[in-house]
């Protein structure tokens, strides 16, 4: 071992560079390592329905690396998601703020995984081998969420986590600038920080400036509202709940996830209100339209969602119509406009009202906008700059944005995943490319499964759900294809793994001209499982997903 091997740290990024999601990084010096956030990622495909990818971890395993511990910035799911495929070969003790440990309990146990979890808390250092690891408030769309300072024999490493600089926090936590501007004052070897936002000018605002809206909608609808956001984000469900709650309305979490959500968030205090404030769709049924206030997930048109199901009449317990009024607190992710709109379209055709992007003010970002990136960077002072999480073009505004800021162009690194940065006391250079990508984050039998959670059998005639992974770059089949049953029995679906071999085939028959076509791939699926079931005069459903890889 020689004196720059336990000087010389390692910063190698495994996921979240070039991308938006997988959010991981690993920090290492000699044979040692910390590892902050662990995340998944939604397939492009969104037929797919919740079937996720995570980092690659080979080279976690290659390197032979004692991972000391993990860090999580934050209970999203594109930062703890993967953890546990990383516990499986690292089981490292996990520091998590109290709301973050309360969802990565929710994503261990989905995973029937149990872990050394350990609470994370502000201000308090945590040593971790040669690291030294301190936690600091930042703002973002999920409560609790934390920005990291490691300490290491290269000098201090800031990493950003998910933030913004929000004026005025729902929870009243504000984001500490005096934390960061300390550091900045010791001296900050490297920051890392999310480029989410880096196209956009000027400030994201205030998630508070929304209540006003939530206020007026709950006064407005002469029925129920509905609000659509993403479960996890419970600022914005408590502000919701908030005014619902001022104007006499009860609050009914729709669909298993939400109401998880809500459980978690009145059980860590974020959800702070008086019992009976939340009610089941079940009690629901008792009481009028007018005293109603619903949330539901499926801001994006997924299709099994709540919202989905409300806008196409087929949820099993709530029904939208005339005088309710809907607000997609969300805004439209690329990709998935079409099927948002559709819902619109369906929603608007119950009678209902809808407020949705584009015609009304519904949503605040959670990412720092330029003007708060050129804040942190100014509070950091830091001697290298290395923009994290975004696809690339948002690594490289965010990098102009550090310039602008006053760095350096030879002290700012664009890097991608598998690309490690090596950092001395002396600077930092790239070094050599280690293996890095997207896995299946778990058999596509539990990922269907997942996806279907909330149909029982009771519910649904005899369908049949097929699922294949396939490369996007030459077209070959890399998992499955797997079939999920619903609705009819295994024995009165037959011979499931014959059933399997023939689609392989007829799969590989097709991809040997074909490039990536997710289109024509589940035709052929449906095609061939129908001819499959008929010759034995059965007729399910048949759901094909094709996920790319
Ligand atoms: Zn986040």
């Amino acid at each position: 071992m020689t004196l720059s091997d336990t000087n010389t740290v390692r910063i190698v990024p495994l996921g979240g560079l070039g991308e938006i999601g997988l959010n991981l990084m690993v920090i290492e010096c000699d044979r040692d390592a910390i590892v902050i956030d662990a995340g998944v990622m939604f397939a492009a495909d969104r037929e797919t329905g919740g079937a996720r990818l995570r980092p690659d971890l080979r080279y976690l395993e290659q390197r032979g690396l004692n991972v000391r511990a993990i860090f999580l910035t934050h209970g999203h799911e594109d930062h703890i998601g993967a953890l546990p495929y990383l516990l499986q070969s690292f089981p490292a003790p996990i520091f998590a703020t109290p709301v973050t440990a309360a969802f990565v309990r929710r994503t261990l146990a989905a995973a029937a995984f149990e872990a050394d979890l350990r609470m994370l808390v502000p201000r308090a250092p945590i040593a971790a081998g040669p690291f030294t690891v301190e936690a600091l408030r930042v703002t973002h769309s999920t409560p609790d969420a934390v920005a990291l300072a490691v300490r290491t024999p290269a000098g201090t490493i800031v990493h950003s986590g998910d933030f913004k600089i929000d004026p005025s926090p729902v929870d009243g936590m504000p984001f500490d600038a005096e934390g960061f501007a300390q550091l900045g004052a010791e001296g900050v070897a490297l920051l890392l920080s999310d480029s989410t936002n880096a196209e956009r000018d000027g400030h994201s605002g205030a998630e508070s400036s929304l209540k006003p809206l939530m206020s007026e909608v709950v006064r407005r609808a002469r029925g129920k509202c509905v609000l659509t956001a993403f479960s996890s984000h419970l600022h914005r469900i408590r502000q919701f709940t908030e005014a619902a709650h001022e104007v006499g309305r009860y609050v009914v979490p729709l669909g298993r996830r939400m109401a998880e959500s809500v459980r978690l968030g009145v059980e860590t205090g974020q959800l702070n209100f008086p019992p009976g404030t939340f009610i089941s769709p079940q009690e629901a049924d008792f009481i009028e339209s007018r005293r109603l206030a619903m949330l539901a997930g499926g801001s994006q048109g997924e299709p099994l969602s709540a919202l989905s199901r409300l806008a196409a009449g087929t949820h099993p317990v709530a029904q939208v119509g005339t005088d309710d009024l809907i607000v997609l607190s969300s805004r439209f992710i690329p990709g998935n406009e079409r099927a948002i709109q559709t819902v619109i379209n369906q929603l608007f055709k119950r009678g209902a009202e809808v407020l949705y992007d584009g015609v009304a003010t519904v949503h605040v970002s959670g990412h720092a906008y330029r003007e708060e990136l050129a804040e942190l960077i100014r509070l950091v002072r830091p001697r290298c700059f290395v923009p994290i999480h975004g696809e690339y073009r948002h690594l490289v505004h965010h990098q102009r944005v550090a310039r602008a800021a006053g760095m350096a162009e030879a002290d700012c690194f664009l890097l991608e995943n598998g690309e490690p940065l090596l950092l001395t006391r002396g600077g930092a250079r790239k070094g050599r490319k280690v293996p890095a990508g997207r896995c299946l984050a778990e058999e596509l039998q539990a990922a269907a499964a997942g996806a279907l959670e909330e149909y029982r059998d009771s519910e649904m005639a005899p369908t049949v759900f097929a699922i294949v992974g396939i490369s996007g770059g030459d077209g070959r089949i890399v998992n499955g294809p797997d079939l999920v049953i619903r609705g009819m029995s295994e024995r009165s679906a037959g011979d499931l793994g014959r059933a399997r071999a023939e689609l392989r085939t007829r799969l590989q028959a097709l991809n040997g001209y074909l490039r990536f076509d997710p289109a024509r791939i589940r035709a052929e699926m449906t095609r061939a499982l129908r001819a499959y079931f008929l010759r034995d005069g059965r007729r399910p459903v048949i759901v094909p997903y094709v996920l790319e890889v």
